[in-house]
């Protein structure tokens, strides 16, 4: 663990394995943090924070050492992207992109850093100077998942690092080996010691460090179960807290789409990744006048996808990332089937010899489903679509937005007018007209609803990593009323 620059094992020594989830073979060996370990990691820290060079840095200084991390990112992109596919299972032929557009961030938030952030404000006395200044919050917690490690570690350690916080990473139990090398590539970069420190371990140890009274701010990546609770915990002290959590996002499909288009989009929406991505396109809405047709196009192409080895650039889906993971999505098969949807394909591990020590599952299709059953409303984050039929606009809106979730969906019209309604009415973070699952480090992204609080990336995000403080400076006015602050 990089704790304080040094790199540790726990203090009494524990480890757990890294499983790859394609042979289901342990590749690495990682240490499991103490309370002693986050406690040390947090006063770490802390003194960079409050004593160190950091403390001291200029934007200029932090905007270079972001650039240089940028740099080396770019760098070693290759091995990056392999190690998180050997930990998640993800396909190379994403992650590999995914993770040379990392240094994206780090320019973007160089340039943040530098931007002006304060306002000189309107005074109602004379000769008075009022403007307010940005500075950052303290030590932050970043708490991120496994299904997009570093992308989702990125999304908090570039504005906070460019508002001048320091950062404690708890990086997920399943995928923690590419954070630690990020953490070494960012030592590389010049990053002073205590600025970046991560410790490892599974959720206990993510609860350790949100309860820890020196952490200012908690920016949490995962489940919504897991937000709520670190909601109540932020609220003891009133730390401050982002959230970016689940969802169970729909995608709309309109009779005027272009229709070969809209299957691709679809597919890529809940099938891309394994279905394992927060803004999945899990709720697929088709119009009564297309729904068989659509339907039957969908589950044909679904039953094409080629399952593979995730470091093969031809794969299309890969394996889902860890045994729990799998168990839960062959759950909700069941329960989709004993609340009477249609299975129209997939639903069971495939029978290929070849994939059989893999955690795979059928890309998998449930039709003639309706939105209250829990297949429509409960996360999944595996690899299994819901098609939904409506009848016309109010009819999407209603069922779309019929949801404890708000994180994103999809429309798929050629009608602008129609698009820009829907967009209008869809109460959700990320809305996508005739694409879906883009993002990018401009964008802002996060969820309404209980898919999340606050945003990431674009400027927005640096006002999640800062206080305002607010200056009157008097130039000239004698107290004349020492009673009325206001004369
Ligand atoms: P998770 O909530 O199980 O775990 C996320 C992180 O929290 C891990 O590091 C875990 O060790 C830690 N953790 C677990 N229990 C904790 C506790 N009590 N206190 C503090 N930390 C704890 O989620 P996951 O299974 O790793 O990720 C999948 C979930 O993440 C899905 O629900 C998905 O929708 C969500 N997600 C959201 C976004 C988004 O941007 N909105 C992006 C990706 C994933």
């Amino acid at each position: 663990m990089l704790i304080g620059g040094g790199w540790k094992a726990s203090s009494d020594g524990a480890t757990f394995n890294s499983i790859n989830p394609f042979d289901a073979q342990p590749w690495a060996q990682v240490p499991a943090a103490t309370t002693a370990d986050i406690d040390e990691a947090v006063g770490a820290a802390r003194r960079a924070f409050d004593k160190g060079p950091w403390a001291q840095s200029t934007p200029l200084q932090r905007a270079t050492l972001l650039r240089s991390f940028g740099d080396l990112i770019r760098d070693n992109a290759d091995e990056l992207a392999r190690i998180q596919v050997l930990e998640n299972g993800k396909l190379i032929r994403e992650v590999h992109g995914q993770t040379l557009a990392l240094a994206n961030h780090c320019y973007f938030f160089a340039g943040v850093a530098e931007s002006p952030t304060g306002e000189t404000l309107a005074s109602s006395v004379p000769n008075m100077q009022v403007f307010t200044v940005r500075e950052p919050i303290g030590v932050v917690a970043a708490i991120t998942p496994w299904n997009s490690p570093l992308a989702l570690l990125m999304w908090k350690l570039c504005p906070a690092l460019a508002a001048g916080n320091t950062v404690v990473i708890k990086p997920s139990e399943i995928t923690p080996v590419s954070t630690l090398v990020l953490a070494r590539i960012a030592q590389q970069a010049g990053f002073p010691d205590g600025v970046i420190n991560v410790v490892t371990g599974a959720g206990p140890a993510g609860a350790a460090l949100a309860a820890h009274p020196g952490v200012d701010k908690i920016a949490f990546t995962g489940s919504t179960a897991v937000g709520k609770k670190i909601a109540v915990t932020a609220a003891e002290r009133l730390a401050r807290v982002s959230l970016e959590l689940g969802g169970k996002s729909p995608n709309i499909v309109f009779p005027d789409a272009d229709l070969p288009n809209a299957i691709n989009g679809v597919i890529s929406g809940i099938f891309a990744a394994t279905g394992q991505t927060c803004m999945a396109g899990s709720r697929v809405l088709v119009h009564a006048d297309i729904y068989d047709q659509f339907t039957k196009d969908l589950v044909e192409r679904t039953a094409q996808i080629k399952l593979g080895n995730p470091l093969d650039p031809a794969t299309e889906m890969g394996t889902v990332a860890c045994q729990s993971q799998f168990d839960k999505v062959l759950h909700y098969i069941e329960v989709a089937k004993e609340d009477g949807a249609t299975l129209a394909t997939g639903g069971s591990r495939p029978s290929d010899p070849e994939l059989s020590r893999g955690l795979f599952v059928q890309p998998t299709v449930f039709t003639h489903v309706t939105n209250e059953m829990r297949i429509a409303q409960e996360e999944v984050f595996g690899p299994v679509a819901v098609v939904i039929k409506f009848t016309d606009e109010d009819d999407a809106v209603r069922i779309a937005n019929d949801t404890s979730f708000g994180l994103a969906a999809g429309v798929w019209t050629r009608d602008v007018a129609r698009a820009l309604r829907m967009v209008k009415r869809l109460r959700a973070g990320s809305v996508w007209v005739n694409n879906y699952r883009k993002t990018n480090h401009v964008a802002p992204f996060g969820g309404f609803k209980e898919s999340g609080l606050g945003r990431e990336n674009g400027f927005h995000a640096i006002e999640e990593y800062t206080e305002v403080k607010t200056v009157w400076i008097d130039t000239g006015n004698t107290i004349t009323d020492p009673f009325n602050p206001r004369a």
